[in-house]
């Protein structure tokens, strides 16, 4: 009982800690944006990757059981710290990896903006704005690859994986309308689609996911310059009909994740419309070629393509995750993804909108195309073809400096991912790439992988598609190679010196 006496003592807010404290949210941010200005001034001086672990990882988060509330500056301290300390910093300009490039500002600021705004991207009329700027978008970059802007049509999504699923999804759904009501148990015979032993393997799991099954995928053999053979392809298209099987789409790459191969698209096109199956091209990181005038004729017959993968998270800098997935067919997302609820908004039906949620794999989605849109605007095409521009250019001077310091070239692509080995032949001495990789690693003076090229050895790998790299860094990468080749070399048994 109160007593009408004693005034009422204040009831904390229950969602104070939530909400925090006007003055405890500016300091917040102010702290936030500290960090992120220091992060990404000051990498550059770090060690690429510093020494990783788990125990140290679970030693940190172990005593934390969120008994005692932390103060909010103390929380991103924390979080901070373990960033700082224990990951590979891709933002690094000598983070010579995986097209995980340093991340746009404007990227950055649009990811915050979006986790304030909250928009809501599952039902069209909860958001105008966010699904009219990413329409906007879709059909920007539909155009740069060539389609016609009038039936452009697609959707952003996590990235290139979810892309890839989603093209799967479109081309079953349009060459068999039974699949969507009753599965693949309804179809004649097995369905198969196709792409080359090059092909990103995210195409293993689409056919796992699709219901279709792995043996689904048929692994076309490659060319001499490891591109997707048409003619073999042709001559597996036909075997596989006169077995029964319903061939219904063909996966090429416009640039590989491994080594940077564009498959001939245009051949590829003529034999999709032919044999009339789905032709996907996915360019998820080689895409941005088509923003550059010389290079993006390496990717004609991409307009042909009745679906795209583009990841905006790879070669344009944006933070993670922004995919898309484009098509040329105007119903074929909506026939893939069609659904319709008691519950979600009705507000749209009268109009001539998209509801995302009938239009995509996810349902609550973020607001991607705001980090690319932001991108976009402040770069234009001419700010983002510049930066490509100069990184292809990187990418030739590595090639460059590679054959002068004794390595290998032994990928040929106009994209700036080189692949390369030790100059003398292992049985003389050639250094072991993945022991090199790992010492230019551990030296923390950059990071760079080994992969294979088909069958073949492993090699080591290394990609300038980081816009704060230059000459130096590659030449400080190159430096780094030649100082752990030196090393191994010294620490072999002398008479395999
Ligand atoms: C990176 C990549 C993918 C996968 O994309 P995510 O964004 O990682 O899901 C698919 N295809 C190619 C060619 C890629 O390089």
């Amino acid at each position: 009982m109160t007593d009408p006496a004693q005034p009422e003592a204040a009831t904390p807010d229950p969602a104070r800690s939530l909400l925090l404290t006007d003055p405890e949210r500016r300091a917040l941010w102010a702290r936030v944006s500290e960090e992120v200005e220091r992060y990404l001034g000051e990498v550059g001086r770090a060690p690429v990757a510093p020494p990783l672990s788990v125990e140290a990882v679970r030693g940190r988060l172990g005593p934390l059981a969120f008994e005692t509330p932390m103060a909010p500056e103390e929380a991103v301290a924390f979080a901070v710290e373990g960033l700082w300390t224990q990951q590979v910093h891709t933002p690094h300009p000598r983070y010579f990896g995986l097209f995980n490039p340093a991340p746009t500002a404007m990227g950055v600021a649009a990811d915050t903006l979006v986790a304030a705004f909250n928009p809501q991207l599952a039902a069209w009329s909860h958001n105008p704005f966010a699904n009219e700027l990413e329409r906007h978008l879709l059909r920007a970059f539909g155009t740069r690859f060539g389609y016609d802007a009038e039936v452009v049509d697609g959707t952003f999504c996590s990235g290139g994986a979810e892309a890839n699923h989603t093209a799967v999804l479109m081309a079953l759904t349009r060459a068999f309308p039974a699949f969507a009501e009753e599965g693949v148990r309804a179809l004649d015979g097995a369905p198969v689609l196709y792409a080359s032993s090059q092909s990103h393997h995210s195409f293993v799991k689409a056919a796992r996911f699709c219901g279709l099954g792995t043996s689904a995928l048929r692994e076309v053999p490659t060319d001499a310059h490891h591109r997707l053979d048409p003619e073999r392809l042709e001559a597996m298209i036909r075997e596989d009909r006169a077995a029964g099987r319903l061939p219904f789409l063909i996966a090429a790459t416009g640039g590989t994740t491994n080594a940077g191969v564009i498959d001939p698209i245009a051949p590829l096109a003529e034999l999709a419309e032919r044999e009339g199956v789905w032709l996907h091209v996915d360019a998820a990181w080689g895409g941005a070629a088509a923003l550059l005038p010389e290079l993006r004729g390496a990717l004609a017959g991409i307009e042909r393509a009745d679906s795209i993968t583009f990841d905006a998270h790879k070669w344009l800098s944006v933070p993670m995750g922004a995919g898309m997935v484009l098509t040329r067919h105007a119903t074929a997302l909506h026939e893939a993804c069609r659904i319709t609820t008691a519950y979600m908004p009705k507000d749209a039906a009268g109009l001539d909108v998209t509801d995302p949620y009938a239009h995509s794999l996810q349902w609550s989605r973020r607001f991607i195309g705001l980090k690319l849109f932001l991108s976009l605007a402040v770069a234009g095409w001419e700010g983002y073809a510049a930066v490509l521009r100069r990184q292809v250019a990187l990418g030739e001077e590595l090639r460059e400096r590679l054959a002068v310091a004794g390595w290998r070239v032994v990928n040929a692509t106009p994209l700036p991912v080189v692949l390369f080995e030790d100059e003398l032949p292992r049985e003389e001495g050639g250094a072991d790439p993945e022991a090199v990789a790992e010492a230019v690693v551990r030296s923390g003076a950059a990071w760079l992988s080994t992969t294979r090229l088909d069958a073949g050895p492993p090699v080591l790998r290394a990609c300038v598609t980081n816009y704060r790299s230059d000459s130096e860094d590659v030449e400080a990468l190159v430096a780094a190679l030649g100082r752990a080749r030196l090393e191994l070399r010294a620490n072999l048994p002398a008479g395999a010196r």
